[in-house]
């Protein structure tokens, strides 16, 4: 009787732990976007951008094994200032034979060029979708793989001036991916997954187009797990043709890297991006819970 309980005890407990996933807190993360905003905008040169690199160093050294920055700099071409600029790189450096590089950009766009008010227009942006969803997201899992290493090698990397290119000109963007994939700091890592945009309160996120021309089977293992887990702000259908931190690092280090972003924001009738209105109160904890939550899986489902 006492070894069949035992028994019992024992299916139990591997049933439960075989059940157990790991969940990612959209709550937490959406504290992470909120307290970026606090700071300002986070355009280069800014008191905002001075005090959030001190907090996501601080913050990466709490959390990952190895913590380093890599300095760059850019002149700009609407006014030809030059900045002093800075890649932030965390590493998890669990031994494997698979190393993935998540990334998003940290700084915010100086110029608010696409505020229907023209007097907005050489204003800074608070950038609280375009800039601190993607690295709220990080940060929560940066914190995760604290408590839980992950089961491959990963590299969380933070760029710099992805923001502070001018219309029509997409090379002018990018800048710290594009510094970063020519002096590459870091093993080259099998593929990159960009996050930029997810916190949009009303989340679609297509196929990047991009994304699928060089990572097909990635964007298939993505949106597997999207369909199983029902993480709906996901849609199965190709969307634009985005230039993102994600074009240098393939163009220029051969990274297969995809960009998991929603470019309506919040729809296609109206847009916040790039205005005034890129603010904390048109983002939402779920959005960023469900792009979280696929990284969680496809991360820890990896060997
Ligand atoms: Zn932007």
């Amino acid at each position: 009787m006492k070894n069949k309980l035992l028994v019992i005890f024992c299916i139990l407990l591997l049933t439960n732990c075989q059940s157990q996933k790991l969940s990612f807190d959209g709550m937490a993360a959406f504290g992470w976007l909120e307290k970026q905003c606090e700071f300002g905008p986070r355009n280069p040169g800014s008191d905002g951008y001075n005090q959030c690199k001190k907090f996501l160093i601080d913050n990466l050294n709490d959390f990952a094994d190895t913590v380093f920055t890599q300095s760059f700099s850019y002149t700009e071409l609407k006014y030809n200032n030059t900045y002093d600029l800075t890649n932030i790189i965390a590493q998890f450096n669990t031994p494997s034979d698979q190393h993935i590089l998540l990334g998003a950009h940290w700084d915010t766009r100086p110029w608010a060029d696409m505020d229907p008010n023209p007097s907005n227009w050489s204003k800074p942006i608070i950038g609280a979708n375009d800039g601190a969803s993607g690295v709220a997201v990080l940060l929560e899992l940066a914190k995760m793989f604290k408590a839980h290493p992950p089961p491959i090698d990963i590299t969380i990397v933070f760029f710099d001036c992805e923001d502070m290119g001018v219309e029509g000109v997409p090379n002018s963007y990018a800048q710290g991916s594009k510094y970063f994939a020519e002096n590459l700091p870091i093993e080259k890592p099998d593929y990159g997954i960009i996050v930029d945009m997810v916190g949009d309160a009303i989340l679609e996120i297509p196929i990047e187009r991009n994304s699928y021309r060089v990572a097909p089977e990635l964007i298939s293992i993505l949106w597997d797990i999207t369909e199983e887990l029902n993480l709906s702000a996901f849609k199965n259908r190709l969307g634009y043709d985005v230039f993102d931190d994600h074009i240098p690092l393939w163009e220029i280090a051969g990274i297969p890297a995809i960009d998991l972003i929603d470019m309506n924001y919040p729809n296609t009738r109206i847009n916040y991006w790039h205005t005034m209105n890129d603010t904390p109160n048109n983002c939402s904890p779920e959005s960023l819970r469900q792009v979280g939550t696929l990284l969680t899986n496809y991360i820890y489902s990896l060997k």
